[in-house]
């Protein structure tokens, strides 16, 4: 007989969560504003806004905390880091940054202009800011596959060839400085790449003479992913495959706060010795020497530590698998998610879960404090609030997808919770028909609204 799963590791420290009734909460998110950020973390019980940092560290890990080397230059904790960033990326050299965004921010420094492009596969928020902020463009070259959701293709973070191809047809050489590869697609939904695809990509990019760039913010992810679906990589371990998959590309910017397995913290890291010393002028500028740039010495340490525990079938199983048994939870119940279930959250299609909330009263948002007041749980918008408004018309944009995240911590919450979560959305599910208005807006930056945002029940 085959034995249920269990997870290969237990508890040796716990934080306590608190649980409320319906009336504090309904009186909380009123004061929040129905702004979800502005909840405090005890009003939360299961907390899925993002997966950002939020993980929990092992007990090598903080051992590693305690042997942190603090000297400003030269610290044994940045050995460390780099040996192992070394043995597990192939990349020769590397910047530590306080996290992934100071990376984009100091590589893009040193290679960006005004006026270039950086072709990618839907590039991250935060990448695609740093593009835009130097007055240049991101060009999308994913898959068509990747927006329809109904579509079930394995690898919908893949790059479209030809797309890339005519982008480089284009433009002179001079004017694209790289293209970013991310690993795995977040903005599409945490869709992996195919190491097919990431070879492919990489050959079109050698012939034209074009640098590659990861965005490995959740590489191991995507090398389990790799594992699992594509049949020549079925037995090779996740550390031959990460090694292959940087191996077609000359370097990476990190956000170590996802498969870094660390709460803060971020890193280039480059084959390119003229592109590392181009970057650590501006390393030395805005993060701090290159021996520790933006980190402590302890959290170097704890960081080379968590990438070999990333880098484990048996840690990647249960991380990737628990996110699978919520969607298939889900699914069952026959609650609209966005399909297949990509490695590091749910997406609740509003479309189709709340079609009687209209449009324009933000059907996404009332979703996601429903879900709040029902059962505790905080999940984040990601549709017409996010969207923010043209900035000519001042008309609000409406993406194709009014989407609900949820983006579940790594190693932190059992599938309890994960049935908890079930139980709560499917219950919200069965008296969807009752939500026929949403929510207006009273408050709003000019840019990046949703962190601010203030609204009110209509
Ligand atoms: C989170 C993330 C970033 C930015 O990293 P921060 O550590 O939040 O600054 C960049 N790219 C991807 C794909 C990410 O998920």
């Amino acid at each position: 007989m085959e034995f249920p799963y269990a997870e290969p590791f237990k508890i040796k420290s716990i934080e306590n969560i608190k649980r409320s009734t319906l009336v504090q909460r309904k009186q909380w998110i009123k004061e929040a504003q129905y702004n979800l950020f502005n909840l405090k973390s005890d009003q939360i019980f299961i907390d899925l806004l993002t997966d950002s940092g939020t993980g929990s560290m092992s007990d090598n890990q903080w051992a590693e905390i305690m042997k942190g080397d603090e000297a400003y230059a030269g610290s044994r904790s940045f050995d460390l880091l780099k040996t192992n960033v070394q043995r597990i990326t192939g990349y020769k050299y590397l910047i530590p940054t306080h996290q992934g965004r100071a990376a984009e921010n100091v590589l893009f420094s040193a290679l960006v202009k005004e006026g270039d492009v950086v072709p990618g596969n839907s590039h991250f928020d935060t990448t695609k800011g740093h593009i835009e902020f130097r007055k240049a463009k991101a060009i999308d070259c994913t898959i068509d596959e990747a927006s329809d959701t109904s579509v079930f293709h394995p690898f919908k973070g893949n790059i479209d060839l030809n797309k890339l191809e005519k982008v480089f047809k284009t433009y002179p050489k001079e004017n694209i400085p790289m293209l970013i590869m991310t690993v795995t697609c977040n903005t599409a939904g945490g869709q992996p790449v195919s190491m097919k695809n990431i070879r492919e990509t990489s050959e079109l990019c050698q012939s034209y003479g074009i640098p590659l760039f990861f965005d490995g913010a959740r590489f191991a992810e995507n090398a389990y992913f790799i594992k699992k679906r594509e049949d020549a990589y079925k037995h090779k371990t996740i550390k031959d495959i990460v090694l292959e998959m940087f191996s077609y590309g000359d370097g990476m910017t990190m956000s170590a706060k996802k498969d870094g397995l660390v709460n803060m913290g971020g890193f280039i890291a480059t084959n390119d010795e003229n592109i590392y010393n181009k970057a650590t002028v501006f390393a030395i500028m805005y993060e701090g020497f290159i021996t520790y740039g933006g980190m402590s010495g302890r959290d170097m340490g704890a960081l080379a530590i968590g990438l070999d525990e990333a880098t484990e079938f048996d840690y990647l199983e249960s991380r990737v698998e628990q996110v699978q048994y919520l969607g298939r939870k889900l699914m069952a119940a026959g609650v609209p998610v966005q399909q297949p279930i990509g490695g590091h959250a749910i997406y609740l299609d509003a479309n189709k879960f709340v079609p009687t909330i209209p449009r324009d009263q933000y059907r996404a948002q009332a979703l996601a404090v429903e879900l709040y007041i029902v059962g505790g749980i905080r999940a984040v918008e990601i549709g017409t609030i996010l969207a923010d408004r043209d900035p000519e018309t001042g008309n609000n944009r409406y993406p194709d997808l009014e989407l609900v995240r949820l983006a579940i911590p790594r190693r932190t919450y059992t599938n309890n919770h994960m049935d908890y979560v079930a139980a709560v959305i499917e219950q919200v599910y069965q008296t969807r028909h009752e939500a026929k208005t949403g929510y207006e807006i009273i408050y709003e930056a000019p840019i990046l609204r949703h962190f601010t945002v203030k609204l009110r029940k209509i």
